[in-house]
């Protein structure tokens, strides 16, 4: 699946566990005779390790035929007939099925046709061990299907079932190592389209409903079975004796013919480097795809009817090259998951990084050659590592491989580690093993387990037979355990040598890594690629010049905290602007910033840099990277009077770039950094106009959000108009959306404290914080920098509220929350109250614990500067 950018800033979760699926359950449970059902066997809400694990041991063979009626209207239940058979080894224990609705949607059990005298618990329909055969089961229940994975609109349902929510629907073995085959028959209303993972076999109407059956699928888990119905238009290709078809809702036929023939060009094109990469044909048959609107995710890799959000397929005829680029590889994404989590599965989502990871790692080499006008590598390197920094940095990192007990945990397993970390750990991955043998374990793993399922401890040991490199030695550093090396350059006596070590007290881990490390002097740059294994690694010097400077992620590729070498930090400082290539431009913004969270670099001092480097950098990914650090140095880092002091050169810059620049994505990025940033009175009033409409900027047109954003920055600066211009922005909109969000904001920068304690107080009622980016954007203003003093206060409270957040909210929800909570402070007191916090908690959750310290990081690493 593929997760909108926005959306990947989530939750973490613990450590590492070895996970045997096999064996530990049983032993403690084989006592339990066959007259012996209890309760105290029941197993616990959600599907656990330990249900799972015990099922993969006993249960095999599984084969669902399964028959939905769905009825037009989207309030009127969707009727269900489940016939689930499967092979048991172990009979002496219940069977435990998955199905999470209430008792009452279940009509009838029955078991190798005669009634069950079955139990239900939360979550799961207990099937008496007395009613289980050795060999052949037939389980066949009637029931009424669940609506809250099926998301059903007035003219269209579609099923979502990823990670284990196919038991809200319909009774199931819902766990990804349990790959059945499912044959499947729809009941839709006449003048509805239908897909799913098969081919249609058989198509019937009767009045106004039509009968569709599917062929059985090959083995797939509960979360890649899916289905789509509605009122769809279809279109269809063949690209090389392939057909493809596309069903969307599309009203504009301009645009779907616009876009239609790129589309099946890069499904057709996608799958044949696929299966020249992998070796082996995709395995699903026919190829389908589904178009939805307002779609969850970017897409879904359902095998053989792949779901996507309409937007990202069917693009406006003004789109951006980054648009089609992502378009590329979203399709190019989701169609090497039909090998990567569609053929070979993981075991549990514990490794669901993995196919993530894979997938986008095939997504980059399939799609990158067609935009040569790109700078892939700046492009890795500014969409992937401050991202993986900013939680690896931090005192709440986890590995990229993590525990997992139950299903209904998967969704807090997604964040910056897994989306951000593992892709430059595969890429280290690829360079040290090389892309050949790499390559070649990719086509072993794949063939060794396709149509099951696999762990990353099985490709570690395909890998390890291909390599000299201890490939497990290597795992443990880069995926099993948390964190990221400390890397010294040591330039003394004419050598050059780079120094590891762990910044984790007593663990010594040792990272191989590939380094490609620049070395300038004068005119003449050389690139020397170093491989780190040891804790020591020395490098041989060129004869002569000496160098100016060293810089060790100078490639793009090295990943750790650097500390750099006396000389080359003074250099950077100086110089880094003239530096010609934007990747080691890009490169050393990042590591700099890195060594100024790391004290060794003056907050001021970067500010200067970086504003003078804002006059000469031209290339848009190195100007967002620039803007977005110095947004953060101004308000977290810069002490008070500094700020002060160079507040009228900063918005100078930022203004000029705003003129200089012709591409309006520029300008706006410009445009918004200076939002953010202003505070003389000059620029409040020359923002002020242009909220006014007196002024405009050219090339760049402003947007009903953008007169928002301007409206609330304005207010929360407390400029004598604040309120008017507030009361003015409201009654603007024309979107009455938007509008009731600036509503519900509002408050949150008031220039009464009592208002704002109110609007606060809000929060704690459930129902309040139901939006839950309004409740964000909100508190980003109540704890703006301009009024952390006196919203210091709602900290505590705000750390209280934490697990309940957690309990009530979407997965991404308490990361948010903290991340507003804690942005705009910088202070000793603030650090104080976090840490206080977190000292006097007792078994408190180490989830939440890891998102606090990870939210906390940039407050503690201000707060020790002691700028303020
Ligand atoms: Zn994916």
């Amino acid at each position: 699946m593929l997760v909108f950018e926005r959306q990947r800033d989530k939750g973490t979760k613990k450590g590492i566990v070895s996970l045997c699926l096999c064996g530990f359950f049983l032993v403690m449970t084989a006592c339990h005779g066959k007259d012996n059902v209890k309760e105290n066997t029941d197993p616990e809400p959600g599907i656990s390790l330990a249900l799972a694990t015990e099922r993969a041991e006993s249960i095999s063979g599984v084969m669902y035929d399964l028959a939905f009626t769905i009825p037009a209207a989207a309030a009127e239940p969707i009727n269900g007939k489940a016939t689930i058979r499967f092979t048991v080894k172990d009979v002496t224990r219940p069977l435990v099925l998955d199905f999470s609705p209430d008792a009452d949607y279940i009509k009838s059990v029955s078991v190798g046709g005669r009634p069950s005298h079955f139990r239900v618990v939360k979550d799961h329909i207990i099937i008496p061990s007395s009613e289980l055969a050795s060999d052949d089961n037939a389980v066949e229940i009637t029931f009424r299907a669940g609506d809250a994975s099926l998301n059903r609109s007035p003219e269209f349902m579609y099923t979502l079932f990823v990670p284990a929510r196919a038991h809200l629907a319909f009774p199931c073995f819902d766990q990804p190592n349990l790959k059945a085959r499912f044959a499947l028959e729809l009941t839709v209303p006449a003048d509805w389209q239908a897909v799913s993972n098969a081919t249609e076999t058989f198509h019937e109407q009767a009045g106004d409903r039509v009968r569709v059956r599917y062929a059985e699928t090959q083995p797939l888990p509960t979360y890649l079975f899916a289905f789509a119905a509605g009122k769809f238009k279809m279109e269809s290709a063949e690209r090389n004796g392939r057909w493809f078809r596309m069903f969307h809702r599309e009203t504009d036929t301009k645009k779907v013919d616009r876009n239609k023939k790129a589309v099946f060009d890069l499904h057709a094109s996608s799958l044949e480097w696929l299966e020249s990469y992998t070796t082996i044909p995709y395995r699903f048959g026919k190829f389908d795809f589904v178009l939805i609107p307002s779609f969850q995710f970017g897409g879904m890799e359902h095998a053989g009817a792949i779901f996507y959000n309409e937007s990202r397929i069917l693009l406006d005829e003004s789109a951006t090259e980054t648009q089609m680029l992502n378009r590329a590889e979203t399709i190019a994404h989701e169609t090497a998951h039909m090998w990567f989590g569609d053929l070979v599965t993981m075991q549990w989502f514990n490794d669901v990084w993995m196919k993530e990871v894979f997938a986008q790692f095939m997504a980059a080499k399939i799609v990158d050659p067609a935009f040569p006008n790109v700078n892939h590598d700046l492009r890795f390197l500014t969409a992937y590592y401050p991202p993986a920094y900013a939680v690896d940095r931090t005192g709440g990192t986890h590995p990229i491989r993590q525990e997992l007990s139950n299903l209904d945990e998967a969704g807090s397993l997604y964040g910056n580690i897994i989306y951000d970390k593992a892709p430059i750990v595969v890429r280290q991955l690829e360079y040290v093993l090389g892309p050949n043998r790499l390559q070649d374990g990719l086509r072993a793993y794949l063939k060794e387990f396709q149509f099951g399922n696999a762990t990353w401890l099985d490709l570690v040991r395909i890998l390890g037979e291909r390599t000299k490199l201890d490939v497990a030695a290597w795992s443990r550093a880069w995926v099993e355990e948390s964190g990221r090396p400390s890397i010294r350059t040591v330039l003394e006596g004419g050598r050059l040598a780079f120094v590891q070590s762990d910044p984790q007290a007593g663990r010594s881990l040792r990272w191989t890594e590939r380094m490609d490390v620049l070395l300038g002097a004068g005119q003449t740059l050389a690139s020397i690629p170093v491989e780190l294994q040891s804790e020591r690694v020395e490098v041989p010097l060129p004869h002569s010049p000496a160098p100016e400077f060293v810089l060790p992620t100078g490639g793009g590729l090295a990943y750790g905290d650097f500390t750099l070498d006396t000389s080359t930090r003074a250099f950077l400082l100086q110089r880094l602007p003239e530096l010609k290539d934007p990747l080691t431009r890009g490169a050393a913004w990042v590591t700099l910033w890195e060594e100024m969270l790391d004290r060794r670099v003056r907050p001021l001092d970067f500010v200067s840099l970086a504003l003078t480097a804002l006059e000469r950098e031209d290339t848009e990914q190195n100007v967002r990277l620039i803007l977005s650090y110095l947004d953060n140095a101004f308000w977290k880092f810069l002490p008070d009077v500094s700020r002060r002091e160079i507040a009228a050169k900063l918005e100078n810059v930022l203004r000029a770039g705003m003129e200089r620049t012709t591409s309006s994505t520029m300008k706006a990025t410009y445009f918004s950094a200076f939002r953010s940033t202003v505070t003389t009175p000059d620029g409040l009033a020359f923002l002020e106009l242009v909220w006014r409409r007196e002024q405009k900027i050219p090339g760049l047109t402003l947007s009903e959000p953008d007169e928002a954003a301007m409206a609330l920055e304005l207010a929360v600066r407390s400029i004598p108009e604040a309120n008017a211009i507030l009361g003015a922005q409201r009654d603007r909109f024309m979107n009455p959306d938007r509008k009731a969000r600036f509503e519900f904001v509002m408050p949150a920068l008031s220039d009464s404290p009592e208002t704002r304690d109110a609007w606060f107080a809000k929060l704690s009622n459930v129902g309040n914080r139901r939006r839950e980016p309004w409740v964000t954007e909100g508190l980003r203003y109540l704890h703006h920098p301009l009024r952390a003093a006196q919203s210091e206060k709602y900290l505590r409270p705000s750390l209280e509220l934490l697990r309940e957040i957690q309990r009530t909210g979407d997965i991404f929800f308490p990361k948010d929350w903290m991340d507003a909570t804690l942005g705009g402070h910088n202070t000793r007191t603030a650090a104080e109250t976090v840490r206080t916090f977190l000292s006097v908690q007792k078994d408190y959750p180490i989830r939440l614990h890891r998102i606090i310290l990870q939210s906390a990081d940039g407050l503690f690493r201000a707060a020790e500067t002691g700028g303020n």
